[in-house]
């Protein structure tokens, strides 16, 4: 809209200038002076609102900061309109009038402005007036004005004012911003992450939070990620490429792909991004565009460090509708960025299923302490048979929890979750314990055993004192080592070599039985057996899936079962449940089977009568 420059000086524009003037030097601080303006402005046109939108730092939007309403009307504080260069160029970079005001009417019709219409719709004005408030060159908001009085045309008179007002607004920012760069000097030392720049958390989750409860129009995505295997990097390169490593993770997926308009690194190597959502969402698309980005960043830093192995693990998450708080779509996405890392991929979409396993997890751990103290873990054992005497000659004790309301709960249930929060360690102790309490009473009252072997998680081996504690247990009970076997599974010896093979012998040289279980379930590796001396190998119940066995079958197995005995292996298969199976072993010459066949898992002292029998 043109206005006529003549009627500038009317007498109410007079005044406000020489308002402005009593105002800054009557009060302290500048935005008092800015809300008796509006106010003043406000009360003398009739307006129902006069707000300043003002550009926020850090954040592509705009958000009300002052203003000023009648009391029947609702303020804007709550509004958020998100900032695009289509509607810089339409508010500033168009230079061919002096001024630019815009109505309502006008907006409408303009598609760059498609973000501010909802909000201005809300108030239900009759007349509404926009203009650009501009500082050095810079847009830094909007000046908006409404009314509520039937009338949708504003008078030159009007509007005269109304640049004025926004012409004071403009210089009262500018002493603002004098201010706010000596504040901001000291802010930079502490809201900012040296090492990336990035805002630091907490003041990622508050601008969070901000525009997560105030923008109603917009989708948003979350996005959680972590550098793998980080640590390893920085020991072997040192902590300044560690450094250059973070920094190039921000340049990447924050500021260069220019997708996330918040982010912060969390901490160590854990960084988090809000962004929203442009047009309608394709889920493929984005775990593809996140997949990618993190691809093409791993061969960066591997151009760079030909020797690293780094990878990224994130989790994203679609903010759609606002039931929950954000922390939960944070933990949420958190989540997703586990799974991601667990299975070695780059990016997992967060969904409902999730949540559902989340809850499962947070019910769980929060009551195993407790359910560890009132005793309700307990082991059950089953049979282990020499397949030539068909006699019993060992027993795997396996875990369960008995809750207060009867119900058992299996290991799969609880094992996986109680090694993600580290419980299983204590956990397994405990059994141990138990195990080695069990084990003492029968040689106290002289009565026949058999050894018993117990599992032990991968999370044990990232500490190096696994080996002492359980020497320290036996001791503490007087069991002869020979008495007990640990079972290992050979994830362990993939994710953590060094240490697992350190342990397994130090277990072997106190005569502890040691045996690999699952032997065949997951990535198999013949080399680990040529590495490493396993008293027995556990083949997995997968072997036998099927009653009918191939003839390719038959031969893997046989020659599996051969190479274990040259190695002097003895050589166990798990799962055995019908008399074929039973028979194809004997031919195979396997030494033992365990198995439903033979007995499921059972409480003690069924296992005793077993055993007496
Ligand atoms: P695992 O060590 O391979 O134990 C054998 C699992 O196979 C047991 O499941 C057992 O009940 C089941 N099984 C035995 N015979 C048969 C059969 O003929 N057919 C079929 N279908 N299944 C059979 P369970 O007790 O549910 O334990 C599952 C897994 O949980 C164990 O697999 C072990 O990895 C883990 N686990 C159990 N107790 C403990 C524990 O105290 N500590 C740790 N760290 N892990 C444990
Ligand atoms: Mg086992
Ligand atoms: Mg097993």
């Amino acid at each position: 809209m043109t206005y006529n420059k003549d009627v500038l000086g009317t007498q109410f524009t007079l005044e406000l200038s020489s308002y402005a003037l009593e105002l800054i030097s009557r009060v302290n601080d500048v935005s008092e002076a800015i809300s008796l303006l509006l106010a003043k402005v406000g009360k003398q046109f009739s307006l129902s609102h006069i707000t300043v939108l003002e550009k926020q730092r850090n954040l592509p939007c705009f958000m009300a900061t002052y203003e000023w309403h009648t009391a029947e009307n609702e303020p804007m504080r709550n509004h958020i309109i998100t900032y695009t260069e289509e509607l810089k160029e339409v508010f500033f970079e168009r230079r061919d009038q002096s001024e630019e005001l815009f109505t309502l009417q006008e907006l409408k019709g303009m598609k760059e402005a498609k973000n501010i219409i909802p909000i201005i719709e809300q108030n239900k004005a009759d007349n509404v007036i926009l203009c650009a408030l501009k500082q050095k060159e810079k847009f830094i908001g909007f000046l908006n004005i409404e009314t509520r009085n039937g009338i949708d045309k504003f008078s030159e008179e009007e509007i005269s004012a109304f640049l004025q007002t926004k012409r004071i607004l403009e210089n009262f920012f500018l002493v603002c911003r004098a201010n706010q760069e000596a504040q901001r000097r000291i802010e930079q030392v502490t809201l900012f992450d040296p090492v990336t720049g990035l805002i630091k958390y907490d003041s990622f989750l508050e601008q969070a939070e901000l525009i997560y409860k105030n923008d109603l129009n917009n989708q948003y995505i979350l996005f959680y990620a972590d550098i793998n295997n980080f640590k390893y990097f920085n020991e072997t390169y040192g902590y300044a490429a560690g450094d250059e490593v973070l920094r190039l993770f921000e340049q990447h997926f924050m500021s260069q792909s220019s997708r996330y308009m918040i982010g912060s690194r969390i901490f160590s190597d854990y960084f988090i991004g809000m962004t929203s959502l442009r047009g309608p969402i394709i889920e493929r698309k984005l775990i593809q565009e996140t997949q990618m980005l993190s691809y093409s960043f791993q061969k960066k830093i591997q151009s760079i460090y030909p020797e690293s192995s780094i990878h990224i693990a994130a989790g994203v998450i679609l903010i759609d509708n606002k039931n929950l708080d954000l922390q939960t779509y944070i933990d949420n996405a958190n989540q997703a960025r586990k799974i991601a890392k667990f299975n070695r991929i780059n990016c997992v979409l967060f969904d409902k299923d999730m949540e559902a396993e989340r809850k499962k997890y947070y019910r769980i751990t929060s009551i195993a302490e407790e359910a560890l103290k009132n005793n309700e873990f307990y082991f059950e054992l089953q049979p282990k048979i020499d397949l030539r005497t068909k006699r019993i000659v060992g027993a795997e004790a396996l875990a369960r929890w008995a809750r207060p309301d009867g119900t058992v709960v299996y290991p799969n249930e609880f094992i996986p979750i109680f090694e993600q929060n580290g419980f299983i360690t204590k956990l397994d102790f405990y059994v141990y314990g138990k195990v080695c309490e069990y084990l003492l009473n029968r040689i106290r009252n002289g009565m026949e055993i058999v050894p018993i072997s117990v599992n032990v998680s991968r999370v044990h081996l990232k500490q190096d004192n696994f080996a002492k504690k359980v020497i320290r247990l036996v001791e503490q009970y007087r069991i002869p080592p020979k008495y007990l076997e640990f079972e290992l599974t050979e994830n362990i010896f993939l994710e953590n070599s060094e240490q697992a093979k350190k342990t397994l012998m130090e277990l072997k040289k106190y005569d502890f039985k040691v045996s690999m279980d699952d032997f065949g379930s997951g990535f198999s590796s013949l080399n680990l057996l040529m590495n490493l001396e396993f008293d027995i190998l556990k083949l997995d119940k997968d072997f036998l899936t099927d009653n009918i066995i191939t003839k390719k079958e038959e031969v893997v197995i046989k020659s599996i079962i051969r190479m274990a005995k040259l190695m002097k292996m003895t050589v166990l298969c798990e799962g055995v449940e019908t008399k074929e199976q039973v028979d194809f072993l004997e031919r195979m010459q396997c030494d033992m089977v365990q198995g439903y066949y033979f007995g499921k898992p059972m409480k003690t002292e069924l296992f005793e009568i077993c055993m007496s029998s």
